[in-house]
């Protein structure tokens, strides 16, 4: 039947179709799971854990605050990037409950590094936040559940977003940005110079911090193009003052190049690799006390 249905359409029987749709469906419903097992009161067999990479001030060299990265431990596949998964999670709207336990959790770890190593200026955590959940209502109740239940001082937490999810809806976006500055937590924008920047609307949006994009980094000193656009970013971020970081830093020729820019902080694989809470509560005793 369903071949004089498809009249010799033969597409409708590509099995790498069939294969795509139901690897797909095996991971949403993985996904699923994973999260109940995660967040639920009594999650037993969490999937999900979050591991903290440091960022450091280039000038000092001194660790400034960390970005906390999910990372899910699958039970049959192993570890599975965020890079494959967030988009499903964003598709089928379980990014919220995630995004929501990363959220919880990093400010929790913050509040204990911040007790463990006082420093002049507190340590920080940025958290990455997807559309989606920029965009949910609630957002802002969750937030200040979270920074009261932690005693978090709210300006040592950033939330990084996009500039495509500010593009998709400037005003909605702007009604947000104004909430988080009336709790004095940061916005970030991040992975910049990859989306659709906009000058225009660069200094009406209220963004702490631009993360200049890790693609950018890679080609330091290669290509000169490349190199006067990472100038041009840390330039107008001076006048726009805003903090500049460059993500994926990997070399120490990259450092001092960064460095003669005047480009603020960096993060990347020369400085460390994310890890852990424990992994990093080592490493912040090595080289915050040590
Ligand atoms: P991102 O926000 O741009 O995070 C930085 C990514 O660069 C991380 O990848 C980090 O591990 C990687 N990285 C750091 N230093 C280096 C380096 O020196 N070289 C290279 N090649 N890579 C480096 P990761 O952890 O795989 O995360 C990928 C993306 O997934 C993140 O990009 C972020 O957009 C998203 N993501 C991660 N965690 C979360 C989360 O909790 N919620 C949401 N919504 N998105 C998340
Ligand atoms: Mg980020
Ligand atoms: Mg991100
Ligand atoms: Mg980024």
């Amino acid at each position: 039947r369903a071949k004089s249905r498809s009249q010799g359409n033969y597409e409708v029987f590509d099995p790498s179709m069939y294969t795509y749709a139901l690897k797909r469906l095996q991971l949403e419903n993985d996904l699923r799971r994973a999260i109940v097992r995660t967040t639920s009161p009594e999650a037993t067999q969490p999937e999900f854990s979050v591991y903290y990479q440091p960022i450091f001030s280039i000038a000092t060299q001194q660790i400034e605050g960390f970005e906390a990265l999910v990372r899910w431990q699958h039970p049959e596949k192993g570890t599975i990037s965020p890079v494959d998964f967030i988009a499903i999670a964003e598709e089928t709207g379980l990014i919220v409950p995630l995004d929501r336990w990363v959220l919880k959790t990093a400010c929790y770890q913050l509040r204990a590094w911040q007790a463990q190593f006082p420093m002049p200026a507190p340590l920080t955590m940025s958290v990455n936040l997807s559309g989606k959940h920029f965009y949910q209502p609630g957002l802002i109740e969750f937030l200040d559940s979270v920074l009261e239940e932690t005693g978090l001082d709210g300006s040592t937490l950033k939330l990084e977003i996009t500039e495509s999810i500010v593009i998709e809806n400037t005003e909605a976006a702007a009604v947000m940005l104004k909430q988080l500055r009336d709790r004095k937590v940061q916005a970030c924008l991040d992975d910049f110079g990859t989306g659709y920047s906009s000058l225009s609307y660069l200094h009406s949006f209220p963004f702490n911090t631009l993360k200049i994009d890790r693609s950018f980094i890679k080609q330091l000193g290669m290509e000169e193009e490349n190199d006067e656009i990472v100038k041009a970013i840390v330039n107008l971020g001076l006048i726009l003052r805003m903090n500049v970081v460059a993500e994926g830093v990997e070399t120490p020729e990259q450092v001092a190049q960064l460095k003669d820019l005047n480009c603020h902080y960096g993060q990347g694989y020369w400085f460390s690799r994310p890890m852990n809470g424990e992994a990093m509560t080592e490493f912040l005793l090595g080289a915050i006390e040590g």
